[in-house]
C-alpha cells in the first residue's frame, strides 16, 4: 500500500503555496512597518520549556505534546506554539542586554496531538509577535493594532477583536477567592475539568465550552470586578488608544488565558465565516513569563495567528490576489540545431531577468503555441530550420498576432527592451 501522510497534516501543493507566500509577504511588510524583526528558533526544545513556559495545567501541556526521547535519553518536544522559545531565546541570548523594547515575530509550523477537523490540524502555521522590556499600555494598543492594520491590508471584513483584562497576581487573588465562594454550593454541576479546575485555576472556568459550565457560571463575577487601580487605569488606557486607532473592539469579561503569569490584558480576533473554529488571533500580556523560565523580571506582550484560519478567512471572502507568475517569452525551437541557438537565447535572456521558457516534451509547434497562450506569454520566438538559415528569429506578438523577423544578432536586445516596456 502506498505511504499516507501523518492525519493532521498536509501537502501544500502549486496554487496553494502561492497563496501562503502571498499572506507571508503582507506579514513581513507589516512587521517591517511596525519596527518588528524577525526571530527564528528552533523546531523543537526541551520538554521543560513548555511545561514551564506554557503551563502544567494547560491542554497544550498535558494532552496535545509531540514529546519524545532522544537517543542521548533526554526528553524532546516538537513545539506547540513559539512564545515560550521566544522568552527562551530573550534570556540565553541576552537580548535583555539591548535597547529596550525588543520587538520581535516568527512565523513557522506548531504541532498539537489533538483531532483533527476544519481549521484544526497536527501541524499548523502560526504568525506571531513578541514585545519584550515594556509594561505600557501603548504597547499592547500597538500590537493590537499591528494584528488589526495586517487584516485591513489583506482586506478581511467582519472581524471583531474580544477584549478583557485578567489583571495581575494581586487582583487575581481577590477575584479567586469570589469565585470559588460564588461556586462553592454548585460545584458538582460542573464538568469533569472544571471540578478540578476549582481547586488548582478556577478562572479558566469562565472559559469552558461545556453549555452546563457556562450556565452555572452565569452572572459569575470576572476579572473585570476586582482589578485594582493599576491594571483599571492600564485596560481603560488600551481601550481609549484602540478607539483612537478606528480598531472595532469589544469588551468580552469571559474571555481569559488562565495561567498565572498572563497578566491584564487578554484577546483574541474572531471571524464568523470560517465555522466552527472561528479564533484567527490570540494574545496577551503575559509579565510574570520571563522570571518563570529563569530569567530576569520583564514584561511582555503578544499574540498568534493560525495562518490556516485566515487563508480559509481569505478564501470564503475572495481576497485573493491574482498569483500566477507572469510568463513573458515562450521561446519555440524546432530541431536539433534550433534548440541548441534557442537554448543558448533563453538563457542569455533569463540572465538578464527575462521570463522565457521553453518546451521541454519535444511537442508540436502546434502544441507549443498552445502552452505559450495557456501560460499567459506575451511573445512566441519561433526558430525553425529555416530561421536559423538566414540567421533571424520569427517574433510573434500573441495579443494582436503581428508577426516580425529580428535578426539572431540583435535578439536579447530588442526583447530586453520590450520587457523594459512591457510590452
Ligand atoms: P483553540 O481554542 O482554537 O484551540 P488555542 O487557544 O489553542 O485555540 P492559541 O494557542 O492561542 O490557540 O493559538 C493561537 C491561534 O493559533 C489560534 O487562535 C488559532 O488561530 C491557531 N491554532 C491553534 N491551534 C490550532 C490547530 N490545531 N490548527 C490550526 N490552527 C490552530
Ligand atoms: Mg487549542
Amino acid at each position: 500500500m502506498a505511504i499516507q501522510r501523518p492525519k493532521g497534516t498536509q501537502d501544500l501543493l502549486p496554487g496553494t503555496v502561492e497563496q501562503w507566500q502571498y499572506l507571508e509577504e503582507t506579514i513581513r511588510r507589516v512587521c517591517r512597518d511596525y519596527g518588528y524583526e524577525e526571530i527564528r528558533t528552533p523546531i523543537f526544545e526541551a520538554t521543560e520549556l513548555f511545561q514551564r513556559g506554557v503551563g502544567q495545567t494547560t491542554d497544550i501541556v498535558k494532552k496535545e505534546m509531540y514529546t519524545f526521547l532522544d537517543k542521548g535519553d533526554r526528553s524532546m518536544t516538537l513545539r506547540p506554539e513559539g512564545t515560550a522559545s521566544v522568552c527562551r531565546a530573550y534570556v540565553e541570548d541576552k537580548l535583555y542586554g539591548q535597547s529596550q523594547p525588543v520587538k520581535l515575530y516568527y512565523t513557522g509550523p506548531m504541532f498539537r496531538y489533538e483531532r483533527p477537523q476544519s481549521g484544526r490540524f497536527r501541524q499548523f502555521h502560526q504568525f506571531g509577535v513578541e514585545v519584550l522590556g515594556a509594561d505600557q499600555p501603548i504597547v499592547d494598543a500597538e500590537v493590537i493594532c499591528l494584528v488589526w492594520d495586517l487584516y485591513q491590508r489583506l482586506g478581511l471584513r467582519g472581524l471583531e477583536v474580544h477584549l478583557n483584562s485578567v489583571g495581575c497576581p494581586t487582583c487575581r487573588a481577590a477575584h479567586r477567592e469570589q469565585l470559588q465562594r460564588f461556586l462553592t454550593t454548585r460545584k458538582s454541576e460542573l464538568c469533569q475539568d472544571c471540578q478540578e479546575r476549582y481547586e488548582r485555576n478556577p478562572l479558566r472556568i469562565l472559559d469552558c465550552k461545556n453549555p452546563n459550565c457556562q450556565a452555572v457560571t452565569e452572572g459569575a463575577p470576572t476579572t473585570l470586578d476586582t482589578l485594582c487601580d493599576d491594571c483599571r487605569s492600564h485596560f481603560e488606557k488600551v481601550l481609549s488608544l484602540l478607539s483612537g486607532a478606528g480598531v472595532a473592539y469589544r469588551v468580552d469579561p469571559r474571555l481569559v488565558r488562565g495561567l498565572d503569569y498572563y497578566t491584564k490584558t487578554a484577546f483574541e480576533v474572531m471571524v464568523e465565516e470560517i465555522g466552527a473554529q472561528s479564533a484567527i488571533c490570540g494574545g496577551g500580556r503575559y509579565d510574570g513569563l520571563v522570571e518563570e523560565i529563569g530569567g530576569p523580571a520583564t514584561p511582555g506582550i503578544g499574540f498568534a495567528m493560525g495562518l490556516e484560519r485566515v487563508l480559509a478567512a481569505l478564501q470564503v471572502q475572495g481576497k485573493f490576489p491574482d498569483t500566477k507568475p507572469k510568463l513573458f517569452a515562450m521561446l519555440i525551437a524546432l530541431g536539433d540545431k534550433a534548440q541548441n541557438e534557442g537554448f543558448a537565447i533563453m538563457n542569455a535572456l533569463r540572465g538578464k531577468g527575462v521570463p522565457v521558457r521553453m518546451d521541454l516534451l519535444g511537442r508540436s509547434l502546434k502544441a507549443q503555441l498552445k502552452a505559450a497562450d495557456r501560460e499567459g506569454a506575451e511573445l512566441a520566438l519561433i526558430l525553425g530550420e529555416e530561421e536559423l538559415e538566414r540567421q533571424v528569429l520569427l517574433l510573434r506578438d500573441l495579443n494582436s498576432g503581428e508577426q516580425t523577423e529580428v535578426p539572431l544578432s540583435k535578439v536579447i536586445e530588442v526583447i530586453y527592451m520590450k520587457h523594459q516596456r512591457g510590452v
